[in-house]
């Protein structure tokens, strides 16, 4: 066969493809690691490059048995190239956690079976019926009598293609602007070799010549160019790969059903029930597997932001999340589902509970501050006249306090005082509201109780007080304290001056000898001793 001949130019475009085939894989397999899609696009074009450079031997051949044989290498790669192409669509759109391993490897079963066929078709002649020597062509050529696989294959082999044009026009619009150079060059990369295949099954081809692998061959080209213009299957990927699974914050993606479509990693560390097979599942299925408390509501519409905060209680530690869905629209405007946003605040709301710890609670004592006791008191005055409940206040100072601190130190003195407010905290009812008021002066507000009650209260506590001595080491001190009682019996009297009057009357019992309780209303005048 003379060099110069048509053919031998054609072989030479057929094996300039194969080498360019070759390239892209080499430079793929070095790129592996930048996006997962890539061994994908390393293994179509080493399918690419089998399939041409045998077919470039074919081309070559002399004789119909040497072209059975190039034919069964031919086969090796060209059924698998299509499927190939439609999972790398599908990963560079960001549809491939919708492909489990066992889908994608589904795929390939009839490309298998393809090859199975053409390797045994001696056998059944179930793909080429019949291999015939094409007379009166400047080359050996052969024509195919094509078989009953013969067509699955070819129905098979441009489905995958059409699936992948379908998703790439689906979501050309969704994708920005700068990816649809991308975009359009893989939906050409894709046509090309099938509008060839078209003109081919046609004859409408010079000679009656297979162009596919010269298609290939602009194909390789395109991504070649593209690679090194556009960065193609690099960027798009990656930056959507990057932002996504790099943020910390957790993302989840609902269509209208409530149905997870996506979610990044930091979401499934959250929720560790969302794993691939989550991808589908109702939200409120995943959300009760994680949450062992708290739950969420999405607030009434649906289009709506709505923000919560959220504790979430995993493996034995508590987290705290701010909860933030919103609306997903197309670009028509139309709801197309929901984002989930999950915000790690568990710092930021464990320094919030110490400082309002630290704001609202003595640190000796662990009960309610001065300030904090009255501000709840005051609420709890209003709610009082509103609903016209009693409400009583107590006050007391313990006897004696600066002798205990002279005889046995400080740090006996601190824990008398502790010991004092347990024992208050034991016999005090669950209503009640205790608060340091000074030193060791103590304040308590008792809600729904009227001014005898509250009386018998300070009494009980009174005597609980002296029935409970302090056993230090040295010797046993039995510690007493003076009461004062009031009732808030006009509306607008303030919290002031009610414990004023609790004041005066625990001066009184002050002076009465200690260890006393005094009432302060006026209709106990002359019998406010309850002893
Ligand atoms: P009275 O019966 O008249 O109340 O006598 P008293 O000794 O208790 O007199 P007063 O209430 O004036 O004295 C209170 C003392 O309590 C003064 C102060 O040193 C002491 N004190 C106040 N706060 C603390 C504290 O947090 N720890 C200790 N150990 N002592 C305190
Ligand atoms: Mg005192
Ligand atoms: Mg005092």
């Amino acid at each position: 066969m003379p060099m110069n001949s048509p053919i031998s130019q054609y072989i030479m475009i057929v094996i300039i493809s194969g080498v360019f085939n070759v390239l892209l894989s080499i430079y793929a397999y070095y790129n592996k690691s930048k996006f997962t899609g890539m061994k994908l696009f390393m293994w179509s074009t080493i399918l690419t490059a089998v399939y041409t450079f045998a077919f470039a031997f074919e081309l070559a051949s002399e004789s119909l048995s040497e072209i059975r044989f190039w034919l069964n290498i031919e086969y090796i790669g060209m059924p698998f190239i299509a499927p190939c192409s439609l999972l790398l669509v599908m990963h560079y759109i960001g549809l491939e956690k919708f492909n489990t391993p066992k889908k994608a490897w589904g795929l390939f079963v009839i490309p298998a079976i393809t090859l199975l066929m053409v390797k045994t078709n001696d056998y059944h002649h179930l793909f080429y019926k019949a291999l015939h020597l094409r007379p009166h062509v400047p080359t050996t050529m052969v024509d195919v009598v094509p078989g009953l696989w013969y067509y699955i294959h070819g129905i098979y082999t441009s489905g995958s293609m059409f699936a992948s044009l379908f998703i790439l026009a689906r979501y050309w619009r969704k994708t920005k602007s700068i990816y649809r150079k991308q975009m359009m060059t893989m939906a050409i990369g894709i046509s090309l070799p099938m509008l060839g295949a078209l003109l081919y099954v046609l004859g409408l081809t010079p000679f009656g010549m297979d162009p596919v692998p010269i298609l290939m061959c602009v194909t390789s080209a395109l991504y070649v160019i593209s690679i090194f213009s556009t960065s193609l299957l690099t960027v798009a990927p990656i930056a959507r790969d990057h932002i996504f699974e790099s943020m910390r914050d957790g993302v989840l993606v609902l269509n209208l059903e409530n149905q997870i479509m996506d979610f990044n990693g930091a979401a499934s560390q959250i929720i560790p029930a969302l794993t691939p097979a989550a991808i589908g599942q109702k939200l409120e299925h995943i959300w009760k597997r994680g949450a062992e408390s708290g739950a969420f509501s999405f607030g009434v519409d649906p289009s709506g932001e709505h923000e919560q905060e959220l504790k979430w209680i995993r493996g034995g530690e508590t987290f705290y999340y701010r909860i933030r869905a919103s609306g997903l629209f197309k670009p028509n405007g139309q709801l197309a589902g929901r984002t989930i946003v999950m915000i790690d605040v568990t710092e930021h709301t464990l320094l919030q509970n110490k400082l309002r710890h630290l704001a609202e609670i003595d640190g000796l004592t662990s009960i309610y501050n001065r300030t904090f006791f009255m501000e709840k008191s005051r609420r709890l005055l209003t709610s009082a006249h509103q609903t016209k409940q009693p409400i009583s206040f107590i006050l007391f100072d313990i006897d004696h306090f600066k002798q205990i601190n002279d005889r046995y130190g400080h740090s006996v003195g601190d824990f008398a005082l502790q010991h004092v407010i347990a024992v208050c905290q034991q016999c005090l009812p669950d209503n009640a509201l205790l608060g340091r008021y000074g030193g060791e002066e103590f304040a308590i507000a008792l809600p729904d109780t009227p001014l005898a009650q509250a009386g018998q209260v300070a009494e009980r506590l009174r005597n609980e007080i002296v029935g409970n001595p302090l056993y230090s080491a040295a010797k046993t001190i039995t510690i007493t304290a003076s009461f004062g009682v009031t009732q808030a019996r006009t509306a607008d009297v303030p919290l002031e001056a009610l414990l004023s009057e609790a004041d005066i009357a625990l001066y009184r019992s002050k002076h009465s000898g200690r260890n006393a309780v005094h009432l302060s209303s006026p209709e106990y005048v002359h019998t406010d001793e309850v002893k």
